[in-house]
């Protein structure tokens, strides 16, 4: 399969088979179509791209490391485990790179102003990290309820010089902080909008991937010099599924490396329960895009739960809706309890303390590791650091160790 031609032709198609697209108003889409030109003349831009990587070996710290996991590859028995470390990246995601990214694209553009949604405000924080040092103004749409649950990160936003504003409509959470930044980006002409993950209209699905694609590119390299091979399997967790493509996209034409995507399960099966939108959801249309989408029994999009906020979206990249359906890509399940027991591993075994979406790909990993060869490499993108989600986790997934000397 040659991915490579699916790439080009969602840069002038604006799909990825029958996904992705641009179900927008007219006002919109002129914005949109500006916005395509000038990323595409940027990728043409060897100036813009050497500036990118500047800001990311000064600024972001990369490359992360690359590190193996002994003691879990010991305790479970079976293959090696080694971690992409975007949890030590700025601001303790993944999420930087995206940002860089799109606001030297604003420059060039000539914007004034950021604009951006948030849900757990980690897209949030790292866009008012990015545009203070870029200079720009910046302004985060953030639901009510999610300002009231997150005050670690609305604070880090406001101490970065970044206007959170509170939307009151609805759920109060962040399908209607998109409904709200969407509305100012076509009001407010001189803005940009940075959005957080691999999804909304044509471009961002394209341009999120490439500028997440730094996490696969080094991956590989770093795996190729120190093992002199590629990994058998590549794992990360999927909420819009920018870590994930990032880290794929350095892997899908080579077709002996098994890469997996890994969704939350919550609570249950159940709708409502869970955030599970490519295992459980059907293709349809939201915010803008044609993927695959958890709805009730209206047809409207369904109310989503994992213990990770991160994960907590109805719906999901269109690149991963297309490698869903071709095979390319296997996506599997991992629950709250799951991700909790992975979460923990990694903290007593490892002294890493992970984000709770990068757990959900841990736990797979984990499930995976001992039924395979020793020789065998399981490669997982720790998308970010978990000292966020210390209020979210039970007591008993953050106490010592019993230590059994026999
Ligand atoms: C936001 C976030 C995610 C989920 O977003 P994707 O676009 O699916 O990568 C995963 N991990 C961390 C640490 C995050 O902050």
């Amino acid at each position: 399969m040659l991915h490579a031609n699916n790439v080009k032709e969602a840069l002038s198609s604006g799909f990825f088979g029958s996904y992705g697209g641009q179900y927008i108003p007219d006002a919109l889409k002129n914005r949109l179509d500006s916005l395509t030109e000038a990323f595409v003349s940027a990728m043409a831009d060897e100036s813009f791209h050497s500036e990118y990587v500047r800001i990311l070996e000064e600024y972001v710290g990369r490359p992360t490391a690359l590190t193996e996991c002994f003691n879990i590859s010991r305790e479970l028995g079976g293959a090696r485990l080694f971690l992409k470390r975007e949890d030590l990246a700025h601001g303790g995601a993944h999420k930087i790179n995206n940002c860089v990214g799109q606001i030297l694209l604003a420059k060039r553009m000539g914007a004034k102003r950021i604009i951006a949604e948030t849900g757990a405000g980690m897209h949030g924080t790292a866009s008012a990290m990015a545009a203070a040092m870029f200079g720009m103004e910046c302004t985060i749409y953030m639901g009510e309820l999610d300002i009231a649950r997150q005050e670690p990160n609305v604070e880090r936003m406001r101490a970065l010089g970044t206007n959170v504003v509170s939307v009151t409509a609805g759920q109060r959470t962040l399908k209607e902080a998109v409904d709200a930044a969407l509305t100012a980006y076509v009001e407010q002409p001189d803005t940009f909008y940075l959005l957080g993950s691999a999804v909304g209209p044509h471009p961002y699905p394209s341009m999120v991937r490439e500028f997440q694609s730094i996490i696969g590119k080094e991956a590989k390299a770093q795996l190729l010099k120190r093992e002199g091979k590629l990994p058998d399997y590549a794992i990360a967790c999927v909420g819009g599924g920018s870590n994930a493509i990032g880290l794929f996209s350095g892997f899908l034409d080579d077709e002996s490396v098994k890469l997996i995507g890994v969704e939350p399960s919550g609570k249950s099966l159940k709708l409502g329960d869970h955030a599970a939108s490519l295992t459980l959801g059907k293709p349809g249309v939201l915010h803008g895009f044609m993927s695959y989408v958890l709805t009730d029994d209206n047809g409207e999009a369904a109310l989503v739960h994992s213990i990770s906020a991160g994960l907590d979206y109805p719906s999901v990249g269109p690149e991963h809706a297309f490698l869903k359906d071709s095979g390319r890509v296997q996506y599997e399940l991992a629950s709250d309890t799951e991700a909790l027991e992975a979460f923990r591993a990694l903290c007593h075994k490892e002294g890493i303390i992970p984000a709770l979406e990068s757990s959900h790909a841990l736990a797979h990993a984990m499930k995976i590791l001992p039924g395979l060869d020793k020789d065998k490499i399981v490669l997982v993108n720790l998308s970010g650091r978990g000292d966020k989600d210390f209020h979210s986790i039970p007591a008993e997934y953050k106490t010592p160790i019993r230590i059994d000397r026999d």
